[in-house]
This record gives structure tokens, sequence and C-alpha cells, in this order.
């Protein structure tokens, strides 16, 4: 079975975030189940190409009435046998970039140089299904479609944050020399002078998928549906959750050699207590060994990680001075100050707003807890990194959250998105890792215990791909 994986970031090639964790692991998984399964990827100005990179094919696409000209080149992914396309184009798509600069133009017309590839220049191998993600490739489906009718691809769209859809006044569909005439979705899309780029995509592809089963029941509802829920429902059954996993290779406490000390589940205790005391060496903390380290890894964004509850928290000094929080993220730039003013005089609270990858390894594996107290939550990948190190989950229960953390069991929940829900969670947290007692360790170690390989997610898209082959889905 062939199948073409567009995505806009894979590790190690590229990631910003969990797409890049996903786009990185999910393809080698879904090779080792004899798919041939091939990752196409945009050469960002970051991208190094590795030593077995070459150029496979070049041509022309039109974008905005302009011939540009795209170099696709062929590469393996790092440790793996996944072949990937890195697609090349000077104007929008391999140029440095900034968050004000127009992505809806990049991924337009990264979108129109793998469509095009696919169906004009690649006449060795062809997919017979596509498996596009997020906002970034779900024009490949409109496009094929439109431009190229008579191929029958499959096209999966997975909803990674339904929160980004691409809505854009860039007038793409006339860049792209789409016409809304012949497509009445394109035509009553753009009656408001906007384009919603996913939404495009979701109605064009043959089956949607999203990264948990809760999430899969969130979005058809108004309270998580971004605007489109009602558009969504009449979707439903073509709507399957999937649950993520992670590289629990890459993710391996016993040989990760970003660590200061590997640790099992035979040695945790130990291990993690050396992990804790090096990394408050490195970063300055004055720690005394019975002090609680709770952290908090992921993205600044105004929205969905629940950054205005911890800055409130720091605030209001719900971490008392015996117990240090370790955050660890970067992204909108006033938050990131007011993170910093919130903490300033307070030397149990530490903040570094930067992506450190090293970093993010050593705090799972040196922390007791890890705050995750999103608003929404498509999958989330930091709890189960968190419990693949030791370091229970303190986390809202919402979509793949509550999928994948047991409360009390392995982690705690708690259901309301505010102050009061998250402290009293944090609380009966602390109380449990203090007494340092039976349930303590019972948790991390069930914890330590818990599969979060791809072995399953796997197989279901593997079953999700051959019915749709056989017209099944
Ligand atoms: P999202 O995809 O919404 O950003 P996930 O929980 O799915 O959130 O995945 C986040 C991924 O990014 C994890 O691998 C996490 O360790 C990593 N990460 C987030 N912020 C940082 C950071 N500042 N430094 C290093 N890794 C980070």
């Amino acid at each position: 079975m062939n199948v073409l994986f567009p995505i806009a970031e894979a590790y190690p090639f590229y990631k910003i975030g969990g797409l890049g964790d996903v786009g990185g692991s999910l393809p080698p998984a879904l090779s080792k189940l004899s798919i041939d399964i091939r990752i196409a990827l945009p050469k960002h100005p970051e991208v190094r190409l590795p030593k077995d990179a070459y150029q496979e094919s070049s041509f022309e696409i039109i974008y905005n009435q302009e011939a540009l000209s795209v170099n696709v080149y062929r590469a393996m992914l790092p440790e793996s046998n996944v072949l990937t396309y890195l697609f090349e184009e000077n104007k929008y798509l391999s140029k440095s970039t900034d968050a004000s600069d127009n992505h809806a133009d990049k991924f337009s017309v990264f979108s129109l140089a793998v469509a095009t590839w696919v169906a004009e220049y690649s006449p060795y191998w062809q997919p017979q299904v596509i498996h596009c993600h997020d906002w970034h490739t779900s024009l490949i489906p409109v496009l094929l479609k439109h431009k190229h009718p008579h191929l029958d691809y499959k096209t999966i769209i997975t909803i990674h944050n339904l929160a980004y859809q691409g809505i854009t006044q860039t007038p793409v569909a006339k860049h792209l020399n789409l016409n809304p005439e012949e497509c009445h979705i394109l035509s009553w899309d753009q009656q408001d002078g906007e384009i919603n780029i996913m939404l495009e995509g979701l109605l064009h592809a043959s089956h949607i998928t999203t990264v948990s089963p809760q999430y899969a029941k969130e979005i058809l509802t108004q309270e998580y549906g971004e605007k489109i829920d009602a558009i969504l429902q009449t979707k439903a059954t073509t709507i399957t959750g999937i649950l993520n996993g992670i590289d629990t290779n890459f993710f391996n406490p016993d040989k990760d050699k970003l660590l200061f000390q590997n640790f099992s589940k035979s040695t945790w205790e130990k291990g993690k207590l050396n992990n804790r005391v090096e990394l408050m060496k490195q970063h300055g903390i004055n720690y005394d060994q019975h002090q609680i380290l709770i952290s908090f890894i992921g993205r600044v964004d105004p929205y969905q990680k629940g950054i205005g509850l911890i800055i409130q928290a720091i605030e209001d000094n719900v971490f008392p001075e015996n117990i240090i929080f370790f955050f660890l993220g970067t992204g909108d730039p006033n938050l990131e100050t007011e993170l910093h003013s919130a903490a300033k005089n307070k030397p149990n609270i530490k903040i570094v707003t930067r992506f450190d990858e090293p970093l993010a390894h050593n705090l799972y594996a040196a922390s007791h807890l890890s705050l995750i107290p999103s608003r929404f939550e498509p999958c989330g990948l930091v709890q189960m990194m968190a419990m693949r190190y030791g370091s229970l989950p303190i986390a809202r229960k919402t979509g793949g959250l509550a999928d994948t953390i047991i409360h009390n069991h392995d982690g705690f929940l708690f259901n309301e998105y505010n102050h009061k829900s998250m402290t009293e969670a944090i609380y009966q947290a602390i109380e449990v890792v203090k007494n340092q007692n039976k349930l303590y360790t019972t948790m991390v170690e069930k914890a330590l215990d818990k599969d979060f390989s791809w072995k399953i997610p796997a197989t279901e898209y593997k079953s999700l791909y051959e019915n749709l082959i056989l017209n099944q889905k």
C-alpha cells in the first residue's frame, strides 16, 4: 500500500511543536506495518539536507500568475527507512519567514507543489492514499479534485488543532487559479471575503481524523467546534479519533542520551533525584533534596495552554517557597514578558522562554509533576512524555488529556478551566508527592508502565487506509 504524507513539520528535519513529533514518528511506525509511506515536507530555510539527499525533480507551478520553480529533494528521514520529499521554492516556501509573514501564501504554494508533483511528475511512484495534516496541507484534496479530477486518490485530513484553520483574506483560490464557479463550496466560503483553508479541505477530503477519540466528539460541540461545529456535524460519520503516540525509543529514560542520568522502572527514584539535583545546579537554583519540582513545557499561546492561569498562580503564590516551579516555553512575546515579571523576586520560580529540546527532556526526567492546564487539548504529547519519564501530570480533563490520564492512578485531572479548580489539583498532587508514600510510588510506576507507542494507533491508521482503498469509508 502506498501512502503520501504531506505535513508542515517532521522531526528531526523541522519541529515547532507536537505536529513535528507526529511527522517524525508516525511514518516510521506505519512503515513497520509494510506500508510504503513517504513524507512530503517543505524545505523550510531551517531544514538541513542530509548527505544522502539528491534532487529528484524540478518543475514549474503557476501561483498568482507567476511561474515559480520547485525543486524536489529526496532524503531518508534520519534513523528511519522513510523516504522524505523536501519541496524547495524560493519565493514563498524556503525563505525565512516570521509570524508576520503570510503563511497562507506559503502553504498554498506548498500544497500546489505537492498536488502538481504527485499528479504530473511522479510517474514511478503513485500513492493510493494522501494523508494530509492540519490547514497547512488542506488545499491538497481541493486542488486534486478540481485540477486532476481523473485521478482517484483517497484523501484524509487529520485535524491536529481546530483552533488554527488558516482563515485568510489573501485570495489564495484566485492565486491557485481555482474557479469558484466550478466549486460551490469555494464560492459559498468566499462570500465573506475570506477563505477558510482547513474547512475547504475538510469538505473535500474522503475522510477526517482527529488526534484523540475525545477530541473527535468535542469538535462537534459549540464549546470546542471553533465556529464550524455545525458543519462538522454534517460530516460526523466520516470523522474518526485516533490517539497520537510518541517515539518511545527517542523518549526513553533508560537510553535517552540527553539526560544527565538514565533510569528505568527499578532505578527511577535515584535516577530522577540525580537528574533533578544536576538540573537545579545547572540553572543556579538553590535546591534542597526534599523540594518538589513542578514543570510546565509548552507553547506560550494566549488561548490554549492555560498560560493565563499559570501567570495568576505565580502572582498569587500558589507555588509556596518549598516548591520549585520551572516553566519552559516560547511564543507570544507579551505573555513571555508577563511571565518574567510575575516571577520577579521569586527564587523558586524559573522561567525559560526559548525552544530547547534537551532541556525539555531533562525537565521531564527531573520533575515530580508536570502542569498541563489547557483550555482545550486535541491530544497533547507533553503528558505522555511526562509519564514516560515518571513525572505525574496535573492536567485539565479535556481532549486527549482525558483519554490518556487516569485520575489518582497515573496523574491528576481537574474539570473546570479556572484558578480554583487548577489550584486544588496542584495542592492535591503536592500532598501525594510530599508524603512519598506507597500511593506516590505506585502512581509513578503505573505512569512508567503505560504504553504510549505508535503500535496500536498505527494499526488503526492502517485499517483506515485499507477501508478507504476498498471504498468502505
Ligand atoms: P502542541 O503541539 O499543541 O504544541 P503537544 O503537547 O502536542 O503540544 O506537543 C508539544 C511538543 O513540543 C512536545 O514534544 C514538547 O516537549 C515540545 N515543546 C514545547 N515547547 C517546547 C520548548 N520550549 N522547548 C522544547 N520543547 C518544547
